[in-house]
């Protein structure tokens, strides 16, 4: 299937029977590694890894991801030809513990646990204590000696299987179970008695065949592929989906599933069950970090029934069994060289090892301990850098949400600028600039936001909106602020008329307090709250490390001088895009563009436009002064006029008012301005193709205070940018005019300074002629926004409210405006890039769109050799890390 988007190539991408399938593990035979992921997942490729390095593993196997691919396409059933195999590797269990499965004397028991290739931690599910039925229960109590360990095991079971495999909401027996410890006056599981136990396994079993109206299966085998299946089910799960979703995880790779005879921390004082972490996952500080619980099985640590002991007083406890944890959590991290996230028991005080990952952890965890392994000379810094995730840092450069907070959930929509945000929602931008003032700190709800919303924006602490995608208007200037933005919130039913929001069932007004949470999409009722980032030397550490390595430079989309000393405090090295008609939304100015755009005659135009320009001289001066000898790109105006002028009856009158113009004549004007499809109408070049005193008004500008800055002997490298073109004759006029327009003010004041007129290339067109549009350019910049809204046919706007299916269908594997879609878009870019240094060799070529800050994109246009990419001042740092980790990757292919 070809899929938007890199698609990660399957290990194994037949569908014929593969020829192996089931990979035996025991001490000293492990038939699979570590470097089989693919085949194996994570547990199952670490655990025969750990059996190879001779830790105490119990013996096991596991049956591959290819299996799951034809568990579904046999509609969800096990191919019988998978049968035999497992029977065999059974067998072979058997043989290394001497018990057998189902034998009524000392009967073998299993775990059936998932593992896929990526951990999904707790996504998907385990069954533990198979092959216990009422004969080989009384087996096990005889051989374990031990009756009350043997029930509790089977009634465990039974609460596990009939939820896991049939489905009956578990919770019914869990309150049985409660009930009973309720009648007896006793708090903990480990107080009920065998009689006790066999009571409710009695009871759980007459409540399975009430519930399902099937019989608990008595027969082992029945079990076992009963279990299997529901492992593979389990990978379709809506909570496994979801994490796929989020962490990108293809549904095509499957999961394995791991068989492995059960060790028991169940079996009195002396045995425990316990996970724990090499090193702490929240801070990274280098502690062995973990917990456990005396006489329990694994999912009691998880269920949070019983409180569990930290690790720190194992020692005390057990201190065999800790001993050698402590050896083996050393040798795992020293092998693996990274945290791991492990999981043990202990069975009459002997230690067995059940998983090891490397894992979880938080982005400043991360962080300390790369820095901390590279001082202990476990990794070298280039490994430091493949490790991280870029996108992670994100985490670090906003306040988010206190993890520990409670919180309500109202509704979920695009995580479209992260950040934990909370204030009064307010429904217009005059409301929340007005709130604001008044010291409060506002929300600002939209159905979407169009440009003249910015100063609301500017103003509100978050943006929700109802509709619009990833890079719709709010998204994008919302990331651009670093401003928290929960865009495309579909749940959510917004009521200009009566300033009201439903979601959930509550209505929402004016005033009412709510919570974003721009990094997950979620929306929460009240204020939830948050914590400030710090940045530590972790960070600045790992920056450097970054930008020795890295061979693109990272600049910022910055529009005010407030942005672009964020984007230089976060190393950003110039500006790679700054969209001037976000200028145009001052107070001050907002009328004099209007004026500029209801012109009927050119010297009315050139008047409004003279107010206009001192406004646009300052702007660019203080962007030139800020960068301080960093390139600055900034583009000439891009969209449509009618996004400048009001529209409301009321709005029109009160602007007539103001400027003194006719009211009738003014609304005849606006409406003549009106367009169908406006994105792809009068706007970027073309509006300097029709009115030519616009861009010749901001080349004034720009060379203005170009002037300036070279008279106050400052360093500057200003960069035109000329938006939308689709021609090569487009450009050559304009370009020619807009040279005409510096040289006449460099004539004028007396001064020279370099400067470049260059293009976006954001319509297919430009890209598949850039060997003609390169003769008109000095350089490129790819608008990859438009570019995959123009390739693809997709309103940039409104396709948010179908993109999830697609991208959970697998149509596309992640929503092309945020991640490009390398296939289709990123080969025009590539024809772009090529064509452009065909005409000239060292073309200079960037990227300003989203896709500028998003990782796997990075990656990309390293691939294709752009010399910098772009990004909201925010994702400087990401794209730092990210384009280091693109130039590693790529040095580590060749
Ligand atoms: C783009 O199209 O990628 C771009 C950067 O321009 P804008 O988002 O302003 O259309
Ligand atoms: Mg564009």
């Amino acid at each position: 299937m070809e899929t938007l988007t890199n698609t990660k190539s399957n290990e194994k991408a037949t569908m014929a029977q593969p020829e192996k399938f089931v990979y035996f593990f025991a001490a000293g035979e492990a038939e699979g590694n570590a470097s089989m992921k693919n085949t194996l997942g994570g547990k199952g490729a670490n655990l025969a890894e750990m059996t190879a390095i001779g830790l105490p593993v119990p013996p096991g196997f596991t049956i591959s991801t290819d299996i799951c691919t034809h568990f579904y396409k046999e509609g969800g059933r096990l191919p019988e030809w998978v049968r035999p195999k497992v029977i065999e590797a059974l067998q072979k269990v058997e043989n290394k513990i001497g018990k057998k499965f189902g034998d009524i004397k000392n009967p073998l028991l299993v775990s059936v646990r998932s593992g896929a290739r990526a951990s999904m931690p707790g996504m998907m599910d385990t069954i533990l204590n198979l092959g216990l039925n009422d004969q080989t229960v009384e087996g096990l109590a005889q051989s374990s000696n031990n009756p009350r360990f043997a029930w509790d095991s089977y009634r465990r079971f039974i609460q596990m299987y009939s939820d896991v495999v049939m489905g009956m909401n578990s919770s019914l027996l869990e309150v049985t179970l409660e009930d009973m410890k309720a009648d007896k006056g006793i708090h903990n599981d480990t107080d009920l008695t065998t009689d006790d136990l066999k009571k409710l396994v009695k009871k759980f079993k007459d409540m399975v065949q009430q519930m399902t109206g099937q019989s608990f299966p008595n027969d082992p085998f029945e079990q076992l592929w009963g279990s299997i299946s529901a492992v593979f089910r389990s990978w379709n799960t809506p909570r496994a989906i979801t994490y796929r979703d989020l962490h990108g995880i293809p549904a095509e790779w499957g999961t394995a599933v791991n068989v492995q005879s059960m060790v028991f921390g169940n079996l009195g004082d002396d045995s425990a069950t316990g996970v724990a972490f090499t090193r702490n996952p929240s801070t990274g500080e280098r502690k062995f970090y973990g917990e456990y619980l005396i006489n329990a099985q694994g999912e009691d640590v998880v269920a949070g029934i019983r409180t569990p002991q930290p690790i720190s007083t194992l020692q005390e406890v057990m201190p065999a069994p800790y001993k050698d944890l402590e050896t083996i959590y050393q040798k795992l991290e020293s092998y693996f060289k990274d945290m791991q996230d492990i999981e043990f028991t202990i069975e009459k005080n002997k230690l067995w090892m059940l998983q090891t990952r490397n894992g979880k952890r938080t982005a400043k965890a991360a962080l300390q301990i790369a820095c901390d392994m590279i001082d202990e000379k476990m990794i070298t810094e280039e490994e430091a850098i493949l490790r991280i995730d870029p996108a992670s840092l994100d985490q670090l450069l906003h306040p988010t949400l206190d993890p520990k907070a409670q919180k309500v959930e109202l509704a979920k929509g695009l995580p479209a600028s992260p950040g934990g945000v909370c204030g009064q929602i307010v429904f217009t931008p005059e409301d929340a600039v007005e709130m604001k003032e008044k010291g409060h700190k506002v929300i600002l709800v939209r159905v979407e936001t169009s440009p003249e919303d910015i100063a609301g924006m500017v103003a509100a602490q978050g943006i929700l909106t109802s509709r619009g995608g990833m890079t719709s208007h709010a998204a994008v200037v919302a990331r651009g602020m670093g401003k928290c933005c929960v865009a495309g919130c579909a749940d959510i039913e917004v009521n200009y008329n009566t300033e009201t929001f439903k979601a959930k069932g509550y209505i929402l007004k004016k005033g009412d307090v709510i919570t974003l949470d721009g990094s997950t999409g979620e929306v929460f009722l009240g204020e939830v709250k948050t914590i400030e980032p710090k940045l530590d030397g972790t960070f600045n550490r790992l920056m450097t490390m970054a930008d020795k390595v890295r061979r693109m430079n990272v600049r910022a989309n910055a529009d005010t001088p407030k942005d672009a000393q964020t984007a230089r405090d976060f190393g950003a090295q110039g500006i790679g895009l700054c969209r001037t008609e976000h200028m145009f939304f001052g107070a001050d100015r907002i009328d004099a563009v209007r004026e500029m755009i209801i012109a009927e005659t050119r010297p009315e135009r050139e008047k409004a436009l003279t107010k206009l320009l001192p406004m646009q001289r300052e702007d660019f001066y203080q962007l030139f002064k800020i960068m301080d000898g960093y390139p600055v790109t900034i583009r000439l105006l891009d969209p449509p006029l009618h996004e400048f002028v009001p529209h409301t009856d009321a709005e029109i009158n009160e602007l007539a008012k103001r400027i003194n113009y006719d009211a009738a004549r003014l609304k005849n004007k606006i409406q003549s301005l009106h367009e169908f499809n406006p994105m792809l109408g009068h706007r970027g070049c073309r509006l300097a193709v029709t009115f030519p005193e616009i861009y010749q008004m901001q080349s004034r500008a720009i060379a203005e205070a170009a002037a300036q800055m070279v008279k106050e002997g400052k360093k500057l490298v200003p960069e035109i940018m000329i938006p939308l073109i689709a021609t090569a004759k487009e450009l050559e006029m304009l370009r020619a005019q807009t040279i005409e327009a510096v040289e006449k003010v460099q004539k004028e004041k007396g001064v020279k300074f370099d400067y470049l007129v260059g293009t976006m290339i954001e319509l297919p067109r430009a890209a598949v002629t850039a060997h003609e549009i390169a003769k008109q350019a000095d350089f490129f910049s790819f608008g990859t926004n438009d570019l995959t809204q123009t390739t693809l046919g997709l309103s940039r706007d409104d396709s948010s409210r179908f993109l999830g299916s697609y991208v959970s269908q697998g149509i596309f594997a992640k929503d092309p405006f945020v991640s490009i879609d390398q296939v289709g878009v990123g080969t025009l870019v590539k024809t772009g890039v090529d064509l452009g240094r065909q005409t000239k060799g060292n073309l200079k070529v960037g990227v300003c769109g989203e896709h500028g800050g998003d990782p796997d994109s990075i990656e990309f246009f390293e691939n294709v050799n752009l010399d910098y990419v772009s990004c909201s001042p925010f994702r400087v740092p990401i794209a730092r890390l990210a384009a280091a980790r693109a130039t590693l990757l790529r040095k580590k292919k060749k």
